[in-house]
């Protein structure tokens, strides 16, 4: 079957290694590199890039929940994964048949998670997750909650059957410019390392302390420990050039029809955008059930052969159309980039409001991966 047919994403697993490499030359001799293939490896494919990932010699792999991580199992991937969000206490038993590594993120699930393992005979592997300033998952320990926070954790990591591998936390502006985000970031830091510290006193020790994701990597090597937990670089972006990263995905597409329509005509639904000249008026193939944004219509180009051509109407559920009137040479079946090469998936997601990272798991399920290496 021609996956080309329609609309397909282009991903180069080459591009992934060659980022898992410079990544890897970035940081510390004899640190471990966590890949984070959670949302599907951002679009790419979380089977073939944790594939890709595992012969390159990374040495842990991250995804949000269960079902990701038993896809991964299914596909033969041996490599240690680390679920960061919450399993229900009645799938301790796959979590640990799996040899998956479970987040723990306050006393109480520790203690539900003890329960299980207790029942079953069994240890379960876990990670210590510390709120230090996201103020999203794990045992908070800011300002007053310390000594708590402290307690909480000890008594988390002295349950029965459970394996305290690892501790880790969150960043929440390690890839914002500007003085107020990095101070925020290295009191984040800082915290994790008194939480560390005064969990020692009591005798508890970890293997791997980990805490920098993207931003930190590229922005506070101090940050980076035991192990790095990087996303977005993997995929090509965040670094700012100082990596020489190179994005993996180019979202595909081609001319399906094309009519010459009037001046004065309104175009698409709503009638929002009206031609203000005789138009040579493309459709192309995809539209926001493929993940293209809605919020994008009439404020991108996509990119021909010949050069960019506008986006002309509201972005449908399967379609959306472009103004090819000054593009002569682009054809009936003529390619369409819509991000990749040609286009930044970065400036793409600018025009809409948003960041890369939606932009790159928003590419439906309907669109088929092409590796193209
Ligand atoms: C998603 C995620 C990451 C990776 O973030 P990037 O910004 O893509 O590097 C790291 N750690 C946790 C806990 C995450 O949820």
């Amino acid at each position: 079957m021609d996956l080309r047919k329609r609309t397909w994403a282009e991903i180069s697993l080459d591009n992934i290694e060659h980022n898992y490499r410079a990544i890897r030359g970035s940081i510390p001799a004899g640190c471990r590199f966590l890949g984070v293939v959670k949302a599907d490896a951002y679009g790419h494919g979380a089977v073939e890039v944790s594939r890709r990932l595992e012969r390159a010699g990374a040495d842990y792999l991250a995804v949000s929940c269960l079902d990701e991580a038993v896809e991964l199992r299914m596909s033969g991937i041996t490599l240690p994964i680390l679920i960061l969000g919450h399993t229900p206490r009645e799938y301790v038993s796959e979590l640990i048949g799996l040899d998956l590594t479970q987040t723990v993120t306050c006393e109480a699930k520790a203690i539900e998670y003890s329960e299980e393992a207790v029942r079953l005979g069994k240890t379960l592997r876990i990670h210590i997750k510390v709120d230090t300033g996201m103020s999203r998952l794990g045992f908070l320990c800011a300002g007053g909650h310390f000594e708590q926070g402290i307690a909480n954790i000890v008594s988390a990591c002295t349950q029965k059957n459970l394996d305290p591998e690892g501790i880790y936390t969150h960043f929440a502006m390690a890839d914002e410019p500007g003085a107020e985000a990095e101070a925020f970031t290295r009191g984040q830091f800082a915290l994790f390392t008194r939480v560390i510290d005064e969990v020692k006193s009591s005798g508890i020790t970890f293997k791997i302390r980990h805490c920098a994701n993207s931003g930190a990597v590229v922005n506070y090597k101090e940050t980076c420990l035991d192990m790095v937990r990087p996303g977005i670089l993997l995929y090509g972006f965040g670094d700012g050039g100082r990596l020489g990263l190179k994005p993996c995905m180019r979202l595909m597409t081609h001319v399906s029809t094309i009519k010459h329509i009037d001046e004065g005509l309104p175009v698409s639904y709503g009638g929002a955008f009206v031609t203000s000249r005789r138009t040579r008026m493309g459709v192309i193939p995809i539209g926001y059930a493929d993940g293209l944004l809605r919020a994008l219509s009439d404020r991108c180009s996509f990119i021909s052969e010949s050069g960019p051509a506008p986006q002309r109407g509201r972005i449908c559920m399967d379609m959306c159309m472009i103004d090819l009137t000054d593009l002569p040479d682009v054809n009936l079946e003529s390619l369409i980039e819509i991000f990749g090469e040609k286009q930044s998936a970065e400036t793409l997601a600018a025009a809409a409001g948003t960041i890369c990272y939606e932009l790159l798991c928003s590419v439906s399920k309907r669109v088929p991966r092409v590796y193209v290496d």
